[in-house]
């Protein structure tokens, strides 16, 4: 049957769509549908010149939205491979420094601590009294999950089994890290499920589970060449000019697929079935599409929004998303300078909670020693990258670059004395971004399996597909491998 698919929605999870929907279907037709004049979404690159006082220049890469990649995503490293990026990657190999090397800042302190990076490593102080005795109790206690419960919060999963401090410490760091949100609202099993899965090989105790051998998944079937042999000893990676050639990449690509149609600038602003059971969706120009099967890429609570009255699927909007403003700056000193050398560090929930009164910062990458490969003579300055919000209030005075360098004077202030006051910044770039990572909350799995079973019959009767951020993961692994598995449920 000649189908005609259309994408919704041109961020990564899309393009992946149209990517891999045009070579499973090469007799269907596939429209990819963009709001705005560019494709990626919350991907964006820019390389920028910057000078010093002595006249010195360089060439800086400067990511707004995400910036690594992790090489255990199968579906990305396919891209690389079929796509030919792989002279473009850059990679961070998990015996330097950037790889080894992750901070803490705990709230109402000064400076950084180091998270161990080695088996040795968890018996030096701070950690020995911060971890390990958390870590060595969990084996030995009773297995504690109550009986009926199938998901939580990570910081209720990680209290249960490693008490309330290291689930606050640890639990909410990394999760500001990854989903910029609060591990209090964050569902375990939608964001790490291979913890959950731990406790139930352990016994009750995740320790134990992950000492124990995991049955293997099946691999699946990827066409990625030899870039995993590529990819050994790789900790994260990106590529030369950064995050953006992966879409600018999809981009070149569709465009010369006969059978996909790219329209940009093109917002939706309303679809559904209409009388006869046919679907339709209608575009701010006033032009109508009648496809017989539709993708949405779109984040859930946009997707409701354009959603005919009589064609509402559950769920939608039950999850919050966060919203982060990120801060590029670039110094003109060098980066031993200004801190230790590392992937940058993240900042645990305050003991007293968020509130107005904290500096309101989730993380800080130091850019120059994780990727810099993506700049060019760069020796002399340090780039780093300042994520503020997510579950903290803030207000413009948090973001106020005077401010912001207060605090990091406080955080690179360590033993070692980096710095006792940052120095200006010769470049700052602030970007606000609204609802941008959902947050996943406490049954979200089990809502996702009713809304794919809303898809499959009714109105929709298995021509439409939900997928991206706000459904199965937000990392751009993630993204990608949803678009890869789109169609997989369509019915004729
Ligand atoms: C600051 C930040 C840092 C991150 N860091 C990392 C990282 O280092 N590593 C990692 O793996 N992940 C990271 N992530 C997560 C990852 O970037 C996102 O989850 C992913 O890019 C989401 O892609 P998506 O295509 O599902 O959604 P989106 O990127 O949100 O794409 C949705 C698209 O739909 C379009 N659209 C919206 N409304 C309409 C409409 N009415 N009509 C037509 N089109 C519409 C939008 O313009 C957009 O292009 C980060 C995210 C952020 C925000």
């Amino acid at each position: 049957m000649n189908r005609h698919i259309v994408v919704l929605g041109g961020g990564l999870t899309g393009l992946s769509s149209a990517f891999h929907l045009s070579r499973r279907f090469p007799e269907s037709f596939i429209t990819l549908i963009e709001k705005t004049s560019r494709f990626g979404g919350w991907i964006s690159s820019e390389r920028v010149q910057v000078r010093d006082e002595d006249g010195r220049s360089a060439e800086i890469l400067l990511e707004s939205g995400p910036r690594t990649l992790r090489p255990n995503a199968k579906s990305v490293l396919e891209l690389i491979n079929i796509l030919g990026l792989k002279d473009s990657v850059i990679t961070t190999p998990v015996t330097s420094s950037a790889a080894k090397n992750r901070y803490l800042q705990i709230p109402e302190t000064q400076g950084l601590i180091t998270l161990p990076n080695s088996l040795t490593s968890v018996f030096s102080p701070p950690m020995r009294t911060m971890l390990l005795p958390h870590v060595l109790q969990e084996p030995v206690k009773r297995g504690n999950r109550p009986t009926g419960v199938t998901d939580e919060s990570v910081d209720s999963f990680m209290s249960r089994r490693f008490g309330p401090i290291f689930a606050r410490t640890f639990g909410s760091a990394l999760v500001h890290g990854i989903y910029a949100a609060d591990s209090r609202q964050l569902s375990v099993r939608a964001a790490f499920p291979s913890l959950w899965e731990m406790e139930d090989r352990g016994w009750g105790s995740v320790v134990r589970g992950a000492l124990r051998s995991k049955p293997k998944k099946s691999q699946g079937d990827y066409d990625v060449g030899d870039i995993p042999e590529m990819m050994e000893g790789v900790s994260v990676y990106s590529f030369k000019d950064g995050m953006g050639t992966l879409p600018g990449a999809l981009v070149e690509h569709l465009q010369n697929q006969s059978n996909v149609e790219l329209l940009r600038d093109s917002p939706i602003s309303s679809f559904g079935v209409v009388d006869g059971g046919q679907m339709e969706i209608r575009l701010a120009d006033g032009q109508t599409i009648n496809p017989t099967h539709i993708v949405s890429a779109l984040p859930l609570p946009v997707l409701q929004n354009l959603l005919y009255p009589n064609s509402s699927l559950p769920y939608l909007t039950v999850n919050p998303s966060s919203s982060v403003v990120v801060l590029n700056l670039v110094f003109s000193q060098r980066q031993h300078s200004l801190h230790p050398s590392g992937f940058g560090y993240l900042v645990p929930r305050p003991p007293s909670g968020y509130s107005l009164d904290n500096p309101g910062i989730l993380g800080t990458v130091f850019d120059s020693c994780a990727l810099s490969a993506q700049d060019s003579n760069a020796t002399n300055f340090t780039k780093m990258t300042v994520m503020l919000g997510g579950p903290h209030p803030i207000t413009v005075s948090h973001t106020n670059i005077d401010t912001v360098l207060k605090h990091l004077s406080v955080h690179l202030t360590g033993p070692d004395d980096y710095l006792k006051v940052m120095p200006e910044p010769i470049l700052v770039r602030t970007r606000h971004h609204v609802d941008c990572i959902p947050t996943p909350t406490p049954g979200h799995l089990d809502r996702m399996k009713d809304l794919k079973n809303a898809l499959a019959t009714g109105i929709w009767a298995g021509r439409l597909e939900v997928i991206g951020a706000g459904v199965r993961g937000v990392s751009l692994g993630d993204c990608v491998e949803s678009g890869k598995r789109a169609g997989e449920s369509f019915i004729p």
